[in-house]
């Protein structure tokens, strides 16, 4: 079983979350919980640094 963080908060992922491609590179996957999406935490994207809502 692979465990899932989120980008943003650094905490595993246990229910929902929503995933999408880094908008700037297009390669890294961002992974994100329902809490950072609601609240709409800045994420840093892990290969080009690309910073984003
Ligand atoms: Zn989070
Ligand atoms: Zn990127």
């Amino acid at each position: 079983m692979v465990i899932k963080k989120c980008q943003t908060c650094n905490r595993e992922i246990i229910r929902d979350y929503i995933e999408f491609k880094c908008p700037a590179c297009l390669k890294t996957r961002i992974l994100r919980c329902m809490d950072c999406e609601n609240k709409s935490t800045p994420y840093t994207c892990s290969d080009c640094g690309f910073k984003g809502p």
